[in-house]
């Protein structure tokens, strides 16, 4: 096949700050994941000590660790490609056509499971991932790295009908960022949903497990502040695979091309910025209060409660509107033939989805304690993604769905908090 050396025909507004961010980013971030562990192991654990505790380069570089990311990956790789679970497909595309998709990451997650448990019975040192994990963030880095290359370069092969829409400027830098091909795919291997929800997902709490492993090396027994961060981020972790299907009709499947921008967040920075807490907590112990872990709890159930429900609400109205469940919320008719749910969970605000997982954040850095902001590094962060992704998602559906959508608005006038925004 020719490659397609042109851009797409439409002109998509920049977004990331467009070329200049697309250039910053992927330098100041990977180097941010860099700073946030080597601050969050050292004993101050402070974002404003100056000079920072910045490692001497022979730490951040580790073949063993390079051997672990390679083999991750190729585990997950052939756990993804295992004939369990089930096949979905995908929303349409332009061509008409829709993708298939093995729906068996919930088995993925299982399997890793046993296979860790074995490993720690035959006595695998997994407290030593707090030793490794510098140089594991390097090799994770540089993996995202060389897939963004070669997502680059293979894209000029693709059809036209299978590039995205808003990575397509022409702007070398930017389409790489964005990333320039919808889908791509090696046979039946989708590269962008398998890295979406596997390699990183459930990298981030094998992580937090080799931190409560290490608390238990130190302290003899892992403390409560670091069973509730595991508990609160592997229960996350389950019902993402657990709702896999759920995610083929979200913006990085449906929207997104495949780049750099996807890549390194899922597999560099939500595994090693995600669970700073576990982290945290294994050079920082805290102590917690009966009552103090009890109200988090009841924080993390609520958050999580709310986010469950109005994006099962959700999909189930997009899956089958007739449906019992869905079938007696009011809704407003729209251009395109779809309707907009005006009440139920997304008549209490527009991103209710994003309101349980902003609690649910908060829920996870509590255990940290009040005396340091490092830990909280993931909500505040979450809430700046949260804001911007809700304004993106605004301005694609006021695209979409024109006068209806403004009267949405009119009767849901808050976003993600009531009364407040
Ligand atoms: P959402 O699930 O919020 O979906 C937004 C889409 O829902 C819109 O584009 C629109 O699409 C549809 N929609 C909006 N309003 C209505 C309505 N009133 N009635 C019916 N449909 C409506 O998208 P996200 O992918 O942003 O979020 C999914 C989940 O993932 C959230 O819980 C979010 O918090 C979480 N998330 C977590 C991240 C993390 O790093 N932990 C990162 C990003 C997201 P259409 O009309 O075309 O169906």
């Amino acid at each position: 096949m020719k490659p397609n050396k042109h851009k797409a025909t439409h002109s998509a507004e920049r977004e990331f700050g467009g070329a200049l961010g697309a250039t910053c980013i992927p330098v100041f971030l990977p180097l941010t994941v860099l700073y946030l562990l080597s601050v969050c192991r050292s004993p101050a654990a402070s974002v404003l000590q100056w000079p920072p505790p910045l490692p001497p380069a022979a730490h951040l570089w580790d073949p063993l660790a390079a051997v672990l990311i390679v083999g991750w990956i190729t585990l997950q790789s052939f756990l993804y490609l295992l004939p369990i679970g089930k096949v979905a497909e995908g929303l349409v595309l332009r061509d008409g056509s829709r993708l298939k998709y093995a729906i068996n990451g919930f088995h993925t997650l299982s399997i890793t499971a046993v296979l860790l448990l074995v490993c720690l019975w035959l006595g695998m040192p997994l407290g030593y991932l707090f030793e490794l994990i510098l140089p594991l963030a390097v090799c994770a880095i540089g993996v995202s790295y060389l897939l963004s290359m070669y997502l680059y370069i293979r894209s000029f092969w693709a059809p036209q009908h299978a590039l995205s829409l808003g990575g397509n400027t022409g702007n070398p830098l930017y389409d790489f960022f964005m990333g320039r091909e919808l889908n791509p795919r090696i046979g039946d291997f989708d590269l962008k949903y398998f890295c979406e929800l596997r390699p990183g997902l459930i990298g981030w709490v094998v992580i937090n497990l080799g931190m409560l492993m290490k608390e238990v090396e130190l302290r003899g027994s892992p403390s409560l502040a670091m069973l509730l961060v595991n508990g609160f981020q592997l229960l996350y972790v389950t019902d993402a695979l657990w709702n896999e299907e759920a995610v083929l009709t979200t913006m990085d499947i449906v929207h997104d091309g495949f780049g750099f921008m996807l890549a390194f967040g899922d597999l560099a920075w939500v595994p090693f910025t995600y669970g700073l807490q576990a982290m945290f907590l294994v050079v920082h112990p805290q102590s917690l209060s009966t009552l103090g872990a009890a109200g988090i709890i009841l924080l993390n159930g609520i958050g999580y409660y709310i986010f469950r429900k109005s994006n099962s609400q959700k999909n189930q109205f997009r899956r089958d509107p007739t449906h019992k469940s869905v079938s007696q919320l009011e809704t407003i008719a729209t251009a395109t033939g779809k309707r907009l749910l005006v009440s139920g969970w997304w008549g209490f605000v527009r991103h209710p989805n994003y309101l349980g997982d902003l609690l649910m954040a908060l829920a996870w850095s509590l255990p940290c304690g009040m005396l340091h902001i490092l830990p909280y590094f993931y909500v505040i962060y979450f809430t700046i993604l949260l804001i911007q992704r809700e304004a993106r998602d605004e301005k694609q559906c006021r695209a979409k769905y024109g006068l209806a959508w403004d009267t949405y608005c009119r009767r849901v006038p808050y976003r993600i908090i009531p009364y407040i925004y």
